[in-house]
């Protein structure tokens, strides 16, 4: 395999993402741009610490055009406090520069692709009626329209103050060309300030910004007009435009076209293509989206303008990228979470080699975001971290270690982990980050999985429809484990039996998981009940019906792998009324595992004693989820107790003392689990240092989350004892 860092290394495979292209003055690398993600760490006192870090080793990992979080160009346009001000917060009206912090931070940031290929562009951002009440400003908009994000009503924006607003923009861009980055993107999507102007659903005024199509448009454009004439020809402006607002009364296409015509008649270089508000009942991001079900917006709008057109929602593999690219839909492709997941996305994909590709589980991202929190990455828990899990030497300088020392316990010195002996026990997420990171970190690793196979219940994930590229999360860490020489021994349980294997190591990392928890429901050892684990693995037989006892994530993958095959794009636009504005040239189909014995079609129905079905899930994923099961017939029930499993199926209970036969030809138990953690007392008997981690140290509530960090942080504190 090459290793991503030779720069030799061919990328003839991904020609039309390897290709470079000119936005303005900024001749680009490649054709893939790193989107604009809020990290909560804009508004942070560390004068840009971490965000330089964060931009820095994108910008070595290959990237091009990278495109900051958004930045409120005053105190009323932030989100909520996590949000970097551009202008002087005690005001009446922005007139003045950020204050020293700030301009400290922002000079980090554009410093931070020094010496490298990569370009940063400030984005200037207002969230207008989407601000929560913990903004540092005044809740703003056209018109006095709350949303249901804040659910604040804003104060309808007199007729000078949005020309304040303009004048707003314009200053952040001047300062953003004189801090030295190399363009700036207005943030005019996803429902925030300049779609609320565009909207006649939000923008209900009868004056010069609203009253009819021209008026309403007025805004972005003067926005548009008034940062060219600030900074100058030449310098690069990009403008994040909505290609479909996926809102009831959306506006008609003609407009999203004359829109993007006038942005670039004002001076704007490129057109960046978002979708959906983010009040929108239409999934844009999730697994559960097709990849590239949005391409045909962005396609029809570089039909529309002489600019180039950047498209983004659901691409998040770079083969996907050169597909879309090669058919000539669109110039450039934009990924955020990807780079999230893997910092070095652009310099794996040159060598070909594994990415660590992101999931779209928005669990460590999206949804930590919209709260106003620090944002990562479930699969890379050092993203946005950087700071406090530095890298102490590229590991490819390292020489790989010797297989046969597994049978010896030798200490050395040298780096963090020091070419010291370490034991990773267990192969599912926890375990699979700990050995790639004291591994990274210098260690000899051995990873020992009482399977034949890595990835814990990542296995099982894969198969759900939505969820296919779990399987890519197994590959990226079989591949990177290879390369950074670990030692990975499948099929090996250890014991009691095995304490001279590890009784003189540096330290063991104990992530042996979890097992399904037994019930005590009468009926419960039936032939035809299994446990979830059962299910996955062995199937159900393409049982015809199936009940569910439990409703928490793992209840809720099987039902909708029960009751789905791989999402189409067809049957997206279908469900969810979307009528692209041309034919869609591209299907992008997902990867296919097949799932034995589970037969898609099945009779399910999902209960849980209390709480909400699918409690546990991340915000904006657990609604997408739960709405494809609806809309499959599952059933759930909740509020119950259960009196008995019967060969008939499960008897119930409800609140109201109702008793219910709930038919079904299989029974499954997906009620929680328990810790596997039987080595731990030898380990405190042997007195090694040792983490118990992920399920194994906590297993109420199964979080992918926890466990990657967990391993993350277990192998720096080992590394480092
Ligand atoms: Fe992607 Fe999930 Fe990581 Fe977010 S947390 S970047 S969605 S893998």
């Amino acid at each position: 395999m090459p290793d991503p860092r030779d720069s030799a290394a061919p990328h003839g495979a991904l020609p039309h993402v390897f290709a470079p292209i000119r936005i303005g003055g900024l001749e680009l690398p490649h054709r893939v741009v790193m989107g604009s993600m809020h990290l909560g760490l804009e508004g942070a006192p560390d004068a840009g610490e971490r965000l330089a870090a964060f931009y820095r080793e994108r910008a070595l990992g290959g990237a091009g055009l990278i495109v900051t979080g958004g930045w409120a160009v005053s105190a009323d346009a932030a989100a909520d406090g996590s949000y970097g001000v551009l202008a002087t917060a005690e005001r009446e009206r922005a007139v003045g520069g950020p204050d020293d912090a700030t301009l400290r931070a922002l000079e980090a940031i554009a410093g931070s692709t020094a010496g490298t290929e990569a370009a940063i562009a400030l984005q200037l951002f207002h969230a207008g009626r989407y601000a929560l009440t913990d903004s540092p400003g005044e809740v703003v908009a056209p018109s006095a329209v709350a949303s249901r994000v804040s659910r604040v009503e804003p104060r309808a924006l007199g007729e000078e103050e949005v020309w304040d607003g303009v004048a707003e923009f314009a200053r952040g861009a001047v300062l953003a060309k004189d801090l030295g980055f190399a363009a700036v993107e207005v943030m005019g999507s996803e429902g925030y300030l300049v779609d609320q102007f565009l909207s006649p659903v939000t923008n209900l005024r009868d004056d010069e910004w609203g009253g009819d199509a021209e008026r309403r448009m007025r805004f972005g454009i003067e926005v548009a007009s008034a940062i060219r004439e600030a900074v100058g020809a030449g310098f690069p402006v990009l403008f994040r435009m909505t290609g479909a607002e996926l809102m009831p009364e959306s506006r008609p296409w003609e407009e999203v076209e004359e829109f993007a015509r006038a942005l670039v008649a004002a001076g704007v270089d490129a057109l960046n293509i978002g979708v959906g508000w983010h009040e929108s009942a239409v999934p844009t991001v999730q697994g559960a989206v097709p990849a590239g079900a949005f391409l045909p917006w962005a396609a029809a709008l570089k039909d529309a303008v002489d600019a180039p057109v950047i498209a983004g929602n659901r691409v998040n593999k770079l083969e996907d990228a050169e597909a879309i690219l090669s058919a000539g839909e669109v110039d450039l492709v934009s990924m955020s979470r990807p780079f999230l997941a893997d910092p070095q996305i652009i310099e794996r994909g040159k060598g070909r080699a594994a990415i660590n590709v992101c999931i779209s589980c928005d669990q460590a991202c999206i949804d930590r975001s919209l709260v106003g929190g620090h944002v990562s990455c479930l699969v890379n828990p050092r993203s946005g971290y950087e700071v406090d899990f530095p890298i102490p030497e590229p590991a490819s300088e390292r020489s790989q270690k010797s297989a046969d020392s597994a049978a010896k316990c030798e200490r050395s010195s040298g780096g963090v982990g020091g070419g010291r002996r370490f034991v990773v026990v267990g192969g599912g997420p926890a375990g699979l980050e700990a050995a790639r990171a004291l591994a990274a970190l210098g260690g000899e690793v051995h990873l020992y999985e009482a399977r034949e196979e890595l990835g814990g219940q990542f296995r099982w994930a894969r198969l759900v429809p939505g969820k296919e590229d779990y399987g890519a999360t197994i590959s990226y860490f079989e591949s990177e484990l290879q390369r950074l020489g670990v030692h990975v021994h499948l099929d090996r349980e250890l014991g009691e039996d095995d304490a001279d294997l590890i009784a003189d190591c540096a330290g063991v990392v104990l992530a042996t998981g979890v097992h399904p928890r037994t019930v005590d429901i009468p009926g419960s050892s039936l032939p035809h009940v299994v446990d979830y684990a059962t299910a996955f693995e062995s199937g159900l037989d393409d049982a015809k019906s199936v009940a569910i006892v439990g409703g928490g994530g793992i209840g809720v993958d099987l039902a909708h792998l029960l009751t789905h095959t791989p999402s189409d794009v067809r049957d997206f636009y279908g469900r969810f009324h979307l009528q692209p504005p041309v034919e869609p040239k591209l299907r992008i189909e997902p990867p296919s595992l097949h799932s034995k014995g589970l037969s898609n079609g099945a009779r399910v129905t999902v209960m849980r004693r209390s709480g909400r079905i699918g409690s546990g899930i991340g915000r904006t994923t657990r609604w997408v989820w739960l709405d494809a099961l609806k809309h499959a017939g599952v059933e759930t029930r909740t509020g119950l107790s259960y009196r008995r499993i019967t060969p008939e199926g499960v008897e119930i209970e409800l609140e109201d003392g109702t008793v219910e036969a709930i038919a079904a030809e299989r029974v499954v138990i997906a009620a929680g689990q328990e810790r596997r953690d039987e080595l731990r007392p030898l380990l405190e008997r042997l007195e090694v240092p040792h983490r118990v981690i992920g399920g194994a140290e906590n297993p109420t509530e199964l979080n992918a989350v926890r466990a990657f960090g967990d391993g993350l942080r277990a192998a720096y504190e080992l590394a480092a004892a």
